[in-house]
């Protein structure tokens, strides 16, 4: 039996969307365009989004948009992926850490203020794994200090917080949409925003600097080639009307993993709070703290060996090579190394069946029994 980590959910109906604007001339900056901009915001909440071809795209637009550049501070998490801290680089920002919550694995809000300096421009808190970050306390943050509040929310499409749709709840949001994602335009991503003047330069900025209105060699500012073309939007407007769907096929397998899981004691299963509806984006368990890195690394091969694709979720951002470089090191984060180095992420997208996934927590029994005894 070979299990993938993930794998997107598509339909006649997404083929048949691509397959139909593949009919016309329109392959970029067309209809479908608007209609999936205009969904997208409807559905989070905003008044704007803009698409782009990636989630890291849509991320260094924010950080365009929101005006950081040399020598600003950025306060952000190292338990991310790396394009959440990457995207202040690329505008030669200097990404801050702050160690997360031992429970929600999002950054800690109470750990913020001490890093903050006159430098500090933003905060760009992450919804991890779907969870959303505490949006209330980093709000009040924020306003004592006059912080920009960025979300990336590009793994938290349709997760809410206290009753708000993710992609609403800072000043600037994303959304990624590569495959692994819970809904997908091949490559993709998208900027949210209530901020007229934020949308329409993340707008000009994804389209070589041009300007609504103006001709098109007319290049007001240093812009990029970020468009999403004709054939993404469409299988994202598909994507987007069958979300509903989607999250509540995923709700199911991660309450069935919940079932099968609970009863052992050498695992922490993801958290839950009756605030936050979770968007499952990847079912990530922690093992105990007396198990190491080490013995962790085993029970991701033992699992490997039996065809079960799995990996530790995330390596810390701060001990990337490149963060190294910038004099970050081992230590400096305690909570984020010592629950990266006990995750498991588990085989999870719609239509995994109760089958394979009995099989899969089987093997995760007995490599922790193997782990165990050696
Ligand atoms: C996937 C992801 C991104 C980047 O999205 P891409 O579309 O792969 O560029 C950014 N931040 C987080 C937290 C992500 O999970």
């Amino acid at each position: 039996m070979q299990i993938p980590l993930a794998k997107p959910d598509i339909t006649e109906k997404e083929i048949e969307a691509v397959s139909e604007v593949l009919h016309t001339p329109k392959l970029s900056l067309g209809p479908k365009l608007n209609e999936f901009e205009k969904r997208l915001a409807e559905y989070g909440g905003v008044k704007y989004a803009v698409v782009v071809n990636s989630g890291t795209s849509a991320l260094h637009l924010a950080i365009r948009a929101l005006n950081i550049g040399e020598g600003d501070e950025v306060i952000t998490t190292p338990f991310s992926f790396i394009a959440s801290a990457n995207c202040i680089l690329f505008e030669k920002g200097r990404p801050v850490f702050v160690d997360i919550d031992p429970l929600t694995w999002n950054i800690d809000p109470n750990l913020i203020e001490a890093k903050i300096t006159e430098r500090t421009k933003a905060i760009l808190a992450v919804d991890l794994f779907g969870y959303p970050a505490d949006w209330d306390r980093l709000r009040e943050i924020a306003k004592k200090y006059n912080l920009k509040l960025i979300e990336d929310a590009a793994e938290a499409i349709g997760a809410e917080y206290k009753g708000k749709k993710a992609g609403s709840l800072g000043d600037v949001a994303v959304f990624a949409f590569y495959p692994n994602k819970q809904i997908t335009t091949g490559e993709g991503g998208a900027i949210l925003t209530n901020d007229e003047r934020v949308a329409e330069l993340c707008r000009s900025l994804r389209n070589q600097g041009r300007e609504d209105g103006k001709g098109w060699f007319e290049h007001v500012r240093l812009g990029y080639n970020y468009r999403l073309s004709e054939i993404n939007c469409a299988l994202g407007i598909v994507q987007l009307k069958r979300l509903e769907e989607i999250l509540s096929k995923r709700e199911r397998i991660a309450q069935i993993y919940n079932k099968k899981l609970k009863e052992i004691e050498e695992i922490q299963l993801p958290q839950k709070s009756p605030d936050i509806r979770r968007s499952w984006f990847v079912y990530v368990i922690k093992l105990r703290d007396d198990f190491t890195m080490e013995q962790r690394d085993k029970i991701l091969k033992y699992l490997q060996r039996n065809g079960i694709e799995c990996r530790g979720y995330f390596a810390p951002i701060h001990l990337q090579p490149l963060y190294k470089k910038l004099g970050y090191s081992k230590g400096d984060f305690p909570l984020t190394e010592a629950i990266s180095a006990r995750t498991i992420a588990l085989p999870f997208y719609s239509d995994l069946d109760e089958e394979r996934i009995d099989y899969i927590c089987r093997c995760l029994i007995k490599g922790l029994k193997e782990v165990a005894q050696s």
